[in-house]
């Protein structure tokens, strides 16, 4: 039986123009995408489309639009085999992790894709990459279960789960990269699945779940040779904040002098959350490693092992929308919810 895709375009370079006087690039209506890609008409597979109104930029992605987002694919879930987002890049690998937390036992496929060149330009990556999308989201294997049941990102030849994917270049067609976990697909003459690492449900037939409750109340604090305490400080009295992210250096090292191991402690006992992820692109975090690892386990700071800087702000949005008490809240983060981290 044909599959069907719902093709849902929020924005992004993809879909963008030129200004004729002032050359800058600006977002375009859903049409001018389907105008430059005729190759969409000869598709096996029935493809409709959603268009976000108004469509933007993704620098300009708020919580406000993953839950739209997030809720649109719930109303059509059951009407479709499979779902292609297309996105900016800038911040897709963020919307990618969120959706991945957002929706619970996914038995479709959800792929964003966008290009780093408009697609009505000459030498475009936006047509490749939305036509392997879209053959990716109908792809269901002789059982007739999807080839791929999470969320992903697709670009240039490589699907990548969409909570371990970042960002990497802002030039090349090889925007994303995913240092901490292999592709789920590649896509060459065939498109060849990486079975042995996409998530497959436990039990087919369970009711999509989701969770729209985000609290925004994070922080990411950048650890640097020279670091000032104000800044330290200021960072961890924001109001009303519940969790900083820290970013560290190496396999999960900060400077051990006294002023900054006294703002973690301070912080910690006031209940509020650090989690521990590393500066490398690559790699994870053991915080047993090294002596200035080691004193901020002893207080009280959680390992983020090898989860992106997208995923771990996400995956804390989402836990401290749904819980309350600190002791559960440690350890979620702890656990592995959906293919993030590496246990
Ligand atoms: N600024 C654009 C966006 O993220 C860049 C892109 O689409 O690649 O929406």
């Amino acid at each position: 039986m044909n599959k069907s895709v719902l093709l849902i375009y929020t924005g992004g370079t993809i879909g963008m123009k030129q200004d004729p006087v002032t050359q800058v690039l600006q977002p375009f209506d859903f049409e001018h995408i389907m105008r430059e890609v005729p190759e969409l008409k000869k598709f096996g597979c029935k493809i409709d489309s959603y268009a976000f109104s108004p469509v933007i930029d993704s620098s300009n992605v708020v919580i406000e639009f993953w839950v739209e987002l997030a809720q649109l694919i719930e109303n059509k879930y059951e009407q479709y085999d499979g779902f292609v987002i297309l996105h900016g890049t800038d911040t897709m690998a963020y919307s990618a992790s969120m959706l991945s937390f957002m929706l619970r036992n996914l038995e479709k496929p959800i792929v964003f894709t966008g290009s780093q060149l408009p697609i009505g330009m000459l030498r475009t990556d936006g047509k490749e990459n939305l036509i392997s999308a879209i053959e990716i989201a109908s792809t269901y294997d002789e059982n007739n279960h999807a080839m791929v049941p999470e969320v992903s990102v697709f670009f240039q030849n490589r699907l990548y789960r969409g909570n371990r994917c970042t960002k990497y270049n802002a030039d090349a067609f090889e925007a994303f990269r995913s240092p901490n976990f292999p592709p789920l697909a590649e896509a060459g003459i065939t498109i060849k699945y990486n079975k042995k690492d996409i998530i497959y449900p436990k039990k087919y037939g369970q009711k999509l779940e989701i969770f729209t409750k985000v609290d925004r109340n994070v922080a990411v604090l950048k650890i640097f040779p020279g670091i000032r305490k104000e800044y330290v400080r200021a960072v961890f009295n924001t109001k009303d904040i519940r969790a900083v992210v820290i970013e560290t250096f190496g396999s999960g090292n900060a400077p051990s002098k006294s002023w900054f191991m006294e703002e973690i402690e301070k912080a910690s006992k006031k209940g509020i959350i650090i989690l521990n992820i590393t500066q490398c692109l690559a790699g994870s975090v053991n915080m047993s490693a090294y002596a200035t690892g080691q004193s901020l386990k002893e207080s009280g700071v959680i390992s983020g092992l090898d989860s992106t800087t997208e995923a771990a702000i996400t995956k804390l949005f989402h836990i401290l929308g749904n819980e309350s008490k600190n002791e559960i809240i440690r350890r979620l983060l702890s656990k592995n919810l959906c293919g993030e981290i590496t246990i």
